[in-house]
């Protein structure tokens, strides 16, 4: 792939802004039960090209095992509710991928995960492995961004689906974590 094809592959990209304390609540939650996965909804503005995520709530009752098979039709209705009620709407969700046995955890959706998502929604996928070394947070060339947190290395990826069974990559943009200052100014 050219440099060329790679700028127009990143130029369509839907952007993704991912506040701090959205940010922290991700990193903090995914830390907690680090072997384990975990999942929550994501709240925010947005659509089309671009997405602002506010707030990353974990959601507590979610099946913690070693596969993510909870439906997301099974999340509270409850907490749905109550949602609906507030001036921000849930974009999306996030859920982690673990490490298994020998093989590192990818942040990439499995078969399940694509199943279960919908058109003009947002879904972060967070892949938690051992630290090997220290990493600066930094963005990637797939639009994720990824960095260590104490003993642990955090990669965030952004996916969305254009139609049936076909998704694609978000950028995922978040000064906070990559401390990237040209976009500090949009995002405000
Ligand atoms: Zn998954």
């Amino acid at each position: 792939m050219t440099k060329k094809e790679l700028e127009e592959i990143k130029e369509k990209r839907v952007k993704v802004f991912l506040k701090e304390r959205a940010f922290l609540s991700i990193v903090l939650s995914v830390v907690e039960v680090y072997k384990k996965e975990t999942m929550g909804i994501l709240l925010g503005f947005g659509g089309g090209d671009e997405y602002i995520i506010e707030y990353a709530i974990p959601y507590q009752t979610a099946e913690k095992g070693f596969t993510w098979v909870e439906p997301r039709e099974r999340m509270s209705e409850r907490m749905l509710k109550i949602v609906e009620s507030l001036p921000i709407d849930l974009i999306g969700d996030y859920h982690s991928h673990t490490e298994l046995g020998d093989s590192k955890a990818k942040a990439h959706p499995s078969g399940v995960d694509i199943d279960s998502m919908e058109e003009g929604k947002i879904y972060l996928i967070v892949a938690i492995n051992d630290k090997e070394k220290e990493e600066d947070w930094k963005m990637n060339t797939d639009g994720s961004i990824s960095g260590t947190v104490t003993d642990f290395h955090i990669q965030i990826a952004g996916f969305y689906m254009v139609s049936d069974y076909k998704y694609r990559r978000a950028e995922i943009i978040c000064p906070s974590a990559t401390g990237i200052a040209q976009y500090t100014k949009k995002n405000e």
